[in-house]
């Protein structure tokens, strides 16, 4: 779907390479948009920048690990100077972690899952928002999800992590709105990507399915279209928010 109109916008997706983030850049590239996919995984950020290209659409693929700040300084200062500029942001490169109790949870999980998932989103914001400023503006839409706003056991390290990315959001909004860069977070439920589909087995996906009072997972896609609203100038109005795309699994 592609009803924004993102023409001469750079956007800059993390974890472009895979799930979410793929149908993120995906549907930024099919709405005009030069888009950075950023990723860890080369093989997946080669895969959507191709796929991409192939439908004659404009991308770039920057390999980063967004727990390394100086990684992150250099994807930005790419972005700007390949495409002359940053209008949007999608910070969206996360990991699960393990599933442990908390009086047991692995303390290297811990330090790992925050890195990536809380710390990784502040290193790019900070990068990102100067690059926004001197490019008149932008949007920045980070990744939470249900998680950020209700608990999950065994699951200590992510809970907390994507909390604090609603918080992290809220901030940045307060502080930048009257410069022009809004900041908003979304909170999917649990979504068909690889990263549930490699932790979890088919009876437990089943379960969790059945959690959602709409009675099934939720697609990629569904959560690229609220992202590519968050991004757009048709969500002028929408800062510091976070917006659930979760089947109504926190309304329950
Ligand atoms: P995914 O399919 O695993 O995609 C995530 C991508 O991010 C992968 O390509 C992954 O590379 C990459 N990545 C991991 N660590 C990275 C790092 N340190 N630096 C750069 N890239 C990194 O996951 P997804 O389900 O699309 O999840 C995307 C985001 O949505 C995450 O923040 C997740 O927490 C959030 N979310 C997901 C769900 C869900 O149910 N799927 C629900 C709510 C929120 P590798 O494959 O090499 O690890």
């Amino acid at each position: 779907m592609a009803e924004h109109d993102f023409t001469d916008k750079v956007a800059l997706v993390t974890g472009g390479g895979s799930g979410i983030g793929e149908a993120c850049a995906m549907t930024f590239a099919r709405s005009g948009a030069k888009v950075i996919v950023a990723d860890f995984d080369k093989d997946g950020g080669d895969r959507v920048t191709e796929a991409i290209r192939a439908e004659s659409l404009d991308a770039t693929f920057v390999e980063v690990d967004v727990s390394k700040p100086e990684q992150i300084e250099a994807m930005v200062a790419e972005s700007v100077e390949t495409y002359g500029g940053l209008h949007v942001a999608v910070n969206n490169a996360g990991i699960g972690g393990a599933q442990a109790l908390t009086g047991e949870y692995p303390i290297d999980s811990w330090q790992q899952v925050i890195e990536v998932n809380l710390s990784g989103v502040f290193y790019c914001m900070r990068h990102e928002i100067p690059a926004m400023l001197t490019s008149g503006g932008g949007a920045i839409v980070n990744m939470a999800s249900i998680l950020g706003s209700v608990g999950f056991a065994n699951s200590a390290a992510y809970v907390a992590a994507k909390h604090g990315v609603v918080g992290l959001t809220k901030t940045a909004a307060i502080e930048y709105s009257a410069q022009g860069i809004r900041v908003n977070s979304v909170g999917p439920g649990f979504i068909n990507t690889p990263l549930l589909a490699e932790n979890l087995d088919d009876e437990t996906l089943k379960v969790i399915a059945g959690m959602h009072p709409i009675g099934r997972l939720g697609e990629a896609q569904e959560v690229a279209d609220l992202v590519a609203f968050l991004g757009s100038d048709e969500a002028s109005f929408c800062t510091g928010g976070y917006y659930l795309v979760d089947g109504a699994y926190t309304a329950n």
